[in-house]
């Protein structure tokens, strides 16, 4: 039979549970037999996928014809095969190092996303636990509330005021009100969006709570039905890696086409004037071919995508270390940018550690009582109040003036209640008097409370509720809200008998019994924090539900604002027309009594100003607003499900701090791509140079298998230690990135040409200087001392120009941070260079020649002239930048 035609009991007993749910060995058992709830995915990339995708890569298909042709050309001549095995190397170290690279990305993301995976409220042995949502089984019992998404799908044994939002399911956006009773049986079966006693997976919950009995796990669950194999959302890429992934293509694309006509111009040269008299043909053409793949391999910057894929899978990793749990890669860059952080005060920059300090009624006893019994907060066996810190204070308050409120509950217990929300910012909760009748407590924001009260309670008697009175009780709220405080009124209402279907239209008349203050520490970073976004050209914006002086008080504390005419409230805001607020928003620090479709509107105004606006939010009204926000941002602690869906990025503490940390790797990422980027088009550029003034008067100064070494050892492994940078001392003191800017602005364009060119000159003088020492003359001429020298020029030159891409603008003397990476890869540069000049197979492998002690020397200090220059060229630019 359907579970929605059955009984609760018969339900439980169908799903061979209990009403305090399953107990743990028996929940485990059937995980174990079932599988655990989750849908199946789609199809990951295979290893053979993986590698294929490696070597369809237009560059190694280039190599690997390159390879062919001199294998073919070696057997005929009878010479060996060293180059087809270098060449072959290479290939296959490349694509090993790809797919590893690949490899680690994804797990490195796939990480990410278990620790933003969801967790569940259920009973087990009798307790609530939080598990996460893929160890559910049926028969567990779950607990749901608003901001929940549904896990599984279920029978709901018990619901106060439950609403759900199905349309992944039905379509409908409009959410449906559920209910515990059971379905009538008609004989025929009801639609799925009619099954108004049940929840199924892929749903949320929008308002109320309820308690449901699973029926259904993973791929046996409605959602499971309809998506057979989930496709999970692909992993958009940056717009970065677009940008360099375009690059890469239209390097290659052009690159090829300059080599053809390479190739045609050596022929012709072949037919017009031999160079050397009497070879053949079939030489020329290998040779011309030879050049052209050089010319290929050195303009392609191969490493580039990889770097900068690796590069963010480390950062994203370090973010998650530091709290930030990035669930979208393209915010990584735009965190860069971030200009306004519009944030929650409540747990974010303060503790969400409540306590009530202060309390102004008649009768403390009874505003103790009527906040307590107006709360879902709960004493643990320790005696301490569980659940929303708010609500935990006023029961911990309660217990503390000797009424706990499971003594309170015995005497009152609670027949009826319409949860809080943030738009009515009140609770209100129903119950059985001892004597008989109902009384009824509703408790809230004081402004709000304050307004629904005709009367007021005074030493065991009941006044109407004068305006004098109400102006005194308002003063009292503004008062303890002055001191930073959280305030919260209550306030009461008689019944003889239960009222049908309590609604908020009950929240009125009622009677006034007083007000509690709760303080809510700062957290301790967070003063430095918000420093920092001052010198980083930051600007917080605090956004709270709390009263205006309550919010201004903090803000003023923290220096968010330092005119009280900052602070605006959602009412005033009501007030202002979207033009004028647009323009004004700049004016605006704090927004107090603020409903969550306010924060759209605060995000958009920003955006509209042109400003990259990251917004924070936790409840189930926030998500049109974290959707908004250039950065979206989930609190993982006291986020809901719903919010966390559709953020950007998740604070694992819910913490300020965390913000302004990622922001600074955000801007640490980019600007250590921008380095590798710099270095690799710099290197590539300088090999292009070489080859080309080379080629035009006639002599080989590096063969392709030199600049797969170079590109391949010298290049890459710097590229990413420069990606490991700890980020320049200024970080923090900068202004904001403008998101409009491009990739090579800021003189990154200049500098690439004058360091490509530099590096050039460098190897052709290396070159020049072994051709003279072998040949005793100047001579421009082929050279074997030359090209060994002009090899150890070029590696050696990229190793000390990572060193120079370590800071921009500054000296590289002035930093005081190491980078072990970049260290570690000068080390490993310096043996591998000096094994394939020094161990005779590899020299003769790589045609090499053996150079002495002089000449090694000379081709290591002319590449240590990279510093230097670059250096000269940074001052000049510092003091061009100042002048
Ligand atoms: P925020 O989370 O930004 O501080 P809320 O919308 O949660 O704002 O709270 C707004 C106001 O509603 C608070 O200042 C307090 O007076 C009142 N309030 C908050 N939580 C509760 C609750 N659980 N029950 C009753 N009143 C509450
Ligand atoms: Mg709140």
């Amino acid at each position: 039979m359907k579970h929605y035609f059955m009984e609760k009991d018969e339900v439980l007993r169908a799903t061979g549970s209990t009403a305090n749910g399953l107990t743990s060995s028996e929940a485990e058992q059937r995980l174990v037999k079932h599988g655990p709830n989750k849908l199946e995915e789609s199809k990951k990339t295979t290893l053979s996928e993986r590698i294929l995708a490696q070597i369809s890569d237009p560059m190694v298909l280039v190599l690997m014809a390159a390879a062919v042709i001199s294998a073919i050309t070696a057997k005929l001549s009878g010479e060996s095969l060293s180059d087809v095995f270098i060449i072959l190397f290479v290939v296959v170290l490349n694509t090993a190092l790809g797919v590893i690279q690949e490899s680690k990305a994804e797990a490195a993301i796939d990480a990410l996303k278990k620790m933003a995976a969801a967790t569940s409220k259920v009973m087990r042995d009798g307790r609530i636990v939080h598990i996460k949502s893929e160890e559910l089984v049926v028969g567990d019992v779950v607990l749901l509330e608003a901001g929940d998404a549904v896990p599984a799908d279920g029978r709901l044994i018990s619901c106060v005021s439950l609403k759900v939002e199905e349309a992944a399911l039905t379509g409908e956006s409009v959410p449906v009100e559920k209910t515990d009773a059971v379905l009538e049986d008609s004989g025929t079966d009801i639609p799925l969006g009619d099954r108004v006693n049940m929840v199924y997976m892929g749903s949320s919950v929008v308002y109320g709570r309820g308690k449901m009995v699973v029926t259904a796990t993973g791929m046996n669950t409605e959602m499971g039905k309809i998506a057979n194999a989930i496709t999970t959302a692909q992993e958009g890429e940056t717009p970065l890696q677009k940008k360099m992934a375009q690059l890469s293509r239209i390097l290659t694309v052009l690159v090829l086409g300059i080599c053809v006509i390479m190739f045609g111009i050596s022929l012709l040269r072949h037919f017009i004037s031999p160079a050397t008299p009497g070879t053949g043909l079939a030489d020329t053409l290998l040779s011309s071919f030879m050049l052209a793949v050089s010319l290929a391999v050195a303009a392609v910057p191969e490493g580039l995508v990889a770097v900068i894929t690796i590069v963010l899978s480390i950062g994203v990793t370090k973010m998650a270390k530091r709290n930030a749990i990035i669930r979208k890669l393209t915010a990584v860059e735009t965190l860069g940018c971030t200009q306004i952080i519009c944030t929650d005060k409540t747990g974010t920059l303060t503790q969400n550690k409540m306590t009530v300090v202060e309390c102004s009624a008649f009768d403390e006893k009874l505003l103790a009582s009527s906040l307590a019994l107006c709360s879902d907060a709960e004493l643990n066996e320790q005696g301490h109040a569980e659940g929303d810190p708010t609500q935990a204070a006023v029961v911990n308050f309660a217990k503390k003036i000797g009424l706990p409120k499971n003594e309170l509950t015995a005497r009152y217990p609670r027949v009826a209640e319409i949860p809080f929300d943030s738009e009515r910012k009140l609770m209100t909760t129903l119950h059985k008097k001892p004597g008989g009748g109902f009384i009824q407590h509703t408790t809230g924001a004081p402004d709000v409370v304050i307004s629904k009260c005709t009367k007021y309670y005074e030493n065991g008697c009941v006044f109407p509720l004068t305006e004098e009175k109400r102006q005194f009780f308002i003063s009292e709220n503004k008062r303890m809200a002055a001191k930073a405080l959280r305030v919260l009124a209550a306030a009461y209402r008689e019944w003889e008998t239960q009222p049908p279907l309590l609604s908020s239209e009950d929240e009125s008349d009622l009677t006034f019994i007083g007000l509690a203050g709760m303080m809510d520490p700062v957290r301790d970073e967070v003063p430095a924090a918000i420093e920092q976004c001052r010198t980083a050209g930051i600007r917080p914006v605090m956004i709270t539900g709390d009263h205006i002086d309550t919010a201004t008080a903090i803000a003023m504390q923290l220096g968010i604002i330092n005119d009280p005419s900052q602070a605006i409230t959602g009412a005033m805001l009501d007030e202002i027309s979207d033009e004028d607020f647009v323009n004004n928003v700049e004016h605006y620090g704090v927004y107090a009594r603020v409903k969550p479709e306010h924060k759209s509107r605060i995000v958009n105004a920003w955006r509209s100003r042109g400003y990259v606006t990251a917004m924070t939010g936790d409840g189930v009204n926030d998500a049109p607003s974290i959707k908004n926000a250039d950065i979206g941002i989930g609190m993982g602690i006291t986020g809901t499900d719903v919010t966390k869906n559709v953020a950007d990025m998740i604070l694992a503490d819910d913490n300020f701090a965390t913000i302004v940390a990622a922001v600074e790797e955000g801007r640490r990422i980019y600007d250590n791509i921008r380095k590798a980027i710099q270095f690799l088009l710099s290197s590539n550029l300088s090999e292009v140079i070489s080859i080309f003034i080379a080629t035009i008067f006639g002599f080989t100064i590096l063969k392709p298998a030199h600049i797969l070494f170079i590109n391949l050892i010298t290049d890459s492994l710097p590229a990413i230690a420069l990606g490991m940078e700890k980020g320049e001392a200024d970080i923090m003191k900068r202004k904001p990135r403008d998101p409009k800017e491009g990739i090579f602005s800021g003189g990154m364009g200049f500098s690439i040409f004058y360091q490509g060119v530099m590096v050039a000159v460098l190897t052709l003088a290396a070159y020049f200087i072994g051709e003279r020492i072998e040949n005793g003359a100047w001579r421009i001429a082929n050279s074997n001392d030359g090209m060994t020298m002009a090899f150890l020029t070029m590696s050696m030159a990229e190793i000390f120009h990572s060193y120079n891409m370590r800071s921009q603008y500054g000296s590289i003397f002035g930093i005081k941070k190491h980078n072990f990476y970049l260290f570690g890869s000068m080390l490993l540069s310096f043996i591998l260079t000096a094994a394939v000049i020094y161990i005779p197979f590899l020299r003769n492998a790589f045609g090499f020649t053996h150079i002495s002690p002089a000449e090694y020397v000379t081709a290591l200090t002319l590449a240590i002239l990279v510093i230097p220059v670059v250096e000269l060229v940074k001052l000049l630019q510092r003091r061009n930048r100042k002048a």
